[in-house]
């Protein structure tokens, strides 16, 4: 079975830990390699090698860290389809949304690509009299990044190359679930120029986090992932003295008003709903429909998820692909017949789906008339589930977002402005579309989270989160300027 090592000072190494974890493919339901699990002893060898490594990176100048971002990207475009292959082999998800992951990947890249730009400070001449003030922002020292099993190569790159091109050195702890395509990732970094140890990646699991959250050389944590581990996470980290952004879990919402084109609106909600067979995190899994249009709209979807083909993901026929795990479809499966138990009429029953072979398949399902109260609209189910709540107006539908503890991403289809605009401004959630089902920012614009789906509130804005700012106020007095004075600095 191949073996899956951690990246430590440009260096493949199996660590010391001795535990391992299986990889599966879930196209297939077999495992297929083996990934390290390290221990506290190789989180500190990540760490030291980013300590190390931080004080000739901070120092190299901002033309000579674009020279390898620019590199960067052009190898990760160089390698696009290796990338999602590798994603399609541990997640499962379609090639062709693989593709898409690595493109939006490479976007933060791009971004970081502007650093000079970024970076600049301020500068006021003349403050007071011979002084002038400047501001600068300068990099932490070691960051960290702990991410999903969902998006093995977007999250991660969300998080380091900005931290990178800030001057910081990273450690990186990928998912277990699906680890290769971090860690190749990594090698082409290297491969582009970036000195050894100033990206490193231990893999693990809740042991090799606990040893990032308190090791006290790690300045930063970025983490994406559930809620409940999010929390656990922040307040960890924080307790630890650590600038920490704990990006958790979600339950988005669409509002489908009466007037929405129900065709572009059953496109979306099909999209959304079971793309990545449900498993992105700004995934659409409740449609709150306002009057009629329910009526109209849960046909349209019933229809469209007919014609879904579901199949491994390494087929360029299939839109879906597997789940992670063969417990997760059985937990999805279960949330399904709770909600039938619940009084909610299953539309559509994914349970149905016959595919030969052992991979973790579950076909999309779609619930109608269900209610605020159920654990099928509650909970994040993070599977291809929609729930269909029909309301009575706008009013009631902005509510339940409201009411809800998660608040990431919460959409409205329309073709009324007004209503639009209505929605942008009262939605409690970080990330808004109209008439757009999964609003996921480009990178310019940072990737968020109110309620339950972020803790810290630093945000996960780039550059002010990977820096801290320092404000340098200079004066060159000529003799004639020159006293002795107790007082209070005052501006003249
Ligand atoms: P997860 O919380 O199980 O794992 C995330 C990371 O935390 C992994 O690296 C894992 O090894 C680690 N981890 C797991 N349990 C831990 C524990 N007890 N202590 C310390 N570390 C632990 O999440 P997942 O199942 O990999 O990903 C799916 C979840 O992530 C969903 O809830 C989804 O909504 C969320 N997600 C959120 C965002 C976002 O930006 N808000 C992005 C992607 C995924």
């Amino acid at each position: 079975m191949r073996m899956i090592n951690h990246w430590i000072g440009g260096l493949s190494t199996a660590g010391v830990s001795g535990r391992t974890g299986l990889v599966a493919d879930p196209a297939v339901g077999r495992h297929t390699g083996r990934v390290a699990l390290g221990s506290a002893a190789d989180v500190r060898a990540a760490v030291e090698a980013a300590r190390d490594a931080f004080p000739d990176w901070r120092r190299s100048s901002l033309a000579a860290r674009t020279r390898v971002l620019f590199a960067y990207r052009h190898l990760l475009h160089a390698h696009r389809d290796e990338l999602a292959a590798l994603i399609t082999s541990e997640h499962g998800k379609a090639h062709s949304d693989a593709l898409n992951e690595v493109t939006r990947g490479i976007e933060a890249v791009e971004h970081a690509c502007a650093i000079p730009q970024l970076l600049k400070g301020s500068f006021s001449e003349g403050v007071s009299a011979s002084v002038d003030a400047c501001s600068v922002r300068q990099p932490l020292g070691v960051a960290s990044g702990i991410t999903p099993f969902n998006f093995p190569v977007m999250v991660p790159l969300r998080m380091f190359p900005m931290a990178i091109a800030c001057g910081n050195t990273f450690v990186l702890k990928p998912s277990e679930r699906a680890p290769s395509a971090a860690l190749r990732i990594a090698e082409l970094f290297t491969e582009a120029g970036l000195p050894d140890g100033v990206l490193n990646v231990v893999h693990g699991d809740a042991q090799a986090v606990e040893a990032l959250l308190t090791d006290p050389d790690v300045r930063s944590v970025s983490f994406a992932g559930s809620t409940p581990v999010a929390r656990h996470v922040h307040a960890r980290a924080t307790a630890a003295g650590k600038r920490v952004q704990a990006l958790g879990g979600a339950k988005n919402h669409m509002l489908v008003m009466p007037d929405a084109d129900m065709d572009l609106t059953a496109d979306a909600a099909v999209s959304s709903a079971y793309g990545s067979a449900g498993q992105r995190c700004l995934a659409v899994s409740v449609l709150l429909a306002v009057g009629s249009s329910a009526d109209d709209l849960v046909p349209r979807i019933a229809k469209r998820i007919a014609s879904l083909r579901i199949g491994p993901g390494s087929d360029p026929t299939s839109d879906m692909g597997p789940l992670i795990s063969r417990d997760h479809c059985d937990r999805v499966a279960a949330y399904v017949e709770a909600g039938a138990q619940a009084g909610a009429s299953v539309v559509v029953d994914g349970r149905d789906l016959v595919i030969d072979g052992t991979g973790y398949f579950l076909g999309p399902s779609l619930l109608d008339h269900v209610t605020p109260d159920m654990s099928v609209y509650t909970d994040e189910i993070f599977g291809p589930v929609l729930a269909v709540v029909r309301v009575n107006d706008y009013d009631e539908a902005l509510q339940l977002i409201n009411d809800s503890p998660w608040g990431n991403g919460a959409v409205i289809f329309t073709q009324d402005g007004g209503a639009a605009r209505r929605f942008q401004v009262e939605a409690d959630a970080a990330m808004i579309g109209v008439n757009v089902s999964t609003p996921v920012p480009v990178s310019y614009y940072s990737f968020t989270g109110w309620k339950d789906s972020q803790f810290g509130d630093s945000g996960a804005e780039g550059v002010n989160f990977y820096t801290k700012g320092k404000v340098i106020t200079t004066r060159w007095p000529s003799p004639a300027d020159r006293a002795l004075d107790l007082g209070f600095p005052c501006s003249q």
